[in-house]
């Protein structure tokens, strides 16, 4: 029986019996997994889906805030934390949750097996921090799922090419089950989670934003970069990578969600299929950069080398010889930033080097933008009667997103999910 395929009650009235078990894996995020009771619940799920005669691989996120209070007491020990040992540390909430659930699902009757990231054989580079993942060796979870135990996996962890533990990236336990998902050929990998699955806004911050049943890989990396965090953006580019189908759903009510597949053409074809907001950037501005080919590239090679990830960039028009550039960093990025900006700046005779911590950025994500012309005139307008002041502008042929002042986000939010219609009826 080949492991890993769709159940299938195969047609044949000589065999009746004959099924092949699907392979599922399926993601449980901190909230959850966040205390005794929900890992319970979860183990309960498990089981049922087990029971239904499928494989199944489990990866899990550290219960609850678990992850925050571990950054929080790394800083509360040190000012700089080593980035191997904050890794080594931050595993730690993982592999708790592998541990209890795998006590939880025993309880029930079915046979569990954790396995660290490295265990499952998680291969990664070896940056701290936001390492990737570079390979998959997956035999052991084969051999577990092959004798029939569900396989717990800790989520967002691998180890790296010189054999050290890493980290993914927070969030990177979505990362973690497209992987497995791809590697070990599923069916589907389930993502749980506390709302029922993509909606048309961050629910918390817009009420009545809609649960969209599809959505396109497209949309979702569009989505998962400017702020839709239902999903790592990591994870969505594995899946699309992959062909992974992933079905985005609540661990607390367990209707189905939204599944993320390849865009087809009975995809609803809607303008705009979601508004995303984020205000985890900071803005730079390198004021009176001199205007001569080759300056842009010594600034951004020398972020590049400091490994800065630099996401919108604006040059200005130049003036008498010189012109102010702008960028967006992660705010956890702008100290490096700043001292390495400062040092160039001095190098090329630029003037000051200024940052604004206090930005937020709003985008509008939608495959029929590609064919619709006028939306971002309405999302200008839209912004100016809210009277938000736009900074920044930078556009993809399926989104458009604009910074603005961190404190004016929700607002604009809110207002362009009411103009562009996208809210329950
Ligand atoms: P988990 O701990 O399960 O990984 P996350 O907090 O990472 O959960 O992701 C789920 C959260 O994503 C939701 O609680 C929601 O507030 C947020 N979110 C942001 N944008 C969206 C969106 N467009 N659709 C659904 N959830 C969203
Ligand atoms: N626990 C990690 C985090 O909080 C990874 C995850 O939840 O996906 O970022
Ligand atoms: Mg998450």
């Amino acid at each position: 029986m080949a492991p890993g395929k769709r159940t299938e009650i195969v047609d044949n009235p000589l065999v009746p019996w004959l099924a092949v078990s699907a392979l599922i894996v399926q993601k449980f995020g901190g909230s959850s997994v966040a205390d005794p009771d929900r890992i319970r619940a979860v183990a309960e799920h498990i089981v049922r889906t087990r029971r239904e005669g499928n494989d199944v691989v489990v990866v899990v996120s550290a219960m609850g805030k678990t992850t925050d209070d571990l950054v929080r007491l790394a800083h509360d020990v040190s000012q700089a934390p080593s980035a191997r040992e904050l890794d080594m540390l931050l595993t730690a909430g993982e592999r708790i949750s592998i541990a209890l659930l795998c006590m939880a699902i025993i309880d029930l009757g079915e046979p569990a097996v954790s396995f660290t990231g490295s265990q499952a054989g998680i291969l990664t580079d070896t940056q701290h921090g936001k390492a990737k993942i570079i390979d998959v060796k997956a035999d052991r979870l084969r051999e577990a799922v092959a004798g029939g135990a569900v396989a717990v996996v800790a989520g967002f962890q691998g180890v790296s090419t010189s054999h050290n533990i890493t980290t993914l990236g927070r969030g990177g336990s979505d990362t973690t089950a497209v992987a497995l998902a791809a590697a070990l050929d599923a069916e589907v990998c389930e993502i749980y989670t506390d709302v029922a699955g993509v909606y048309t806004a961050d629910p918390r911050l817009v009420p009545d934003a809609r649960r969209l049943s599809r959505i396109s890989y497209e949309e979702m990396l569009e989505m998962a970069a400017t702020g839709g965090k239902v999903l790592a953006l990591r994870s969505v580019e594995f899946a699309r990578n992959h062909g992974v189908a992933v079905h985005v759903r609540s661990s607390f009510t367990w209707e189905p969600g939204t599944w993320v597949q390849e865009e087809d053409a009975s995809m609803e074809q809607a303008i705009i299929s979601g508004v995303t907001h984020d205000t985890s950037e900071s803005k730079v501005t390198i004021e009176r950069v001199p205007d001569r080919p080759g300056v842009a590239a010594l600034l951004f090679r020398a972020l590049a080398d400091e490994a800065v990830n630099v996401d919108m960039i604006v040059q200005n028009v130049s003036h008498e010889g010189s012109t102010d550039i702008s960028f967006t960093v992660p705010n956890d990025e702008l100290g490096r930033a700043m001292a390495v900006m400062e040092k160039v700046s001095a190098e090329i005779k630029a003037g000051d080097v200024r940052s604004d911590g206090g930005v937020g950025r709003v985008s509008l994500v939608g495959a029929g933008m590609k064919t619709n012309p006028g939306v971002a005139a309405r999302m200008f307008e839209v912004l100016a009667g809210e009277n938000v002041n736009i900074e920044m502008i930078s556009t993809s042929s399926i989104r458009l997103s604009c910074v603005v002042q961190a404190a004016d986000v929700e607002k604009a939010v809110r207002a362009l999910h009411t103009a562009f219609d996208l809210g329950v009826d």
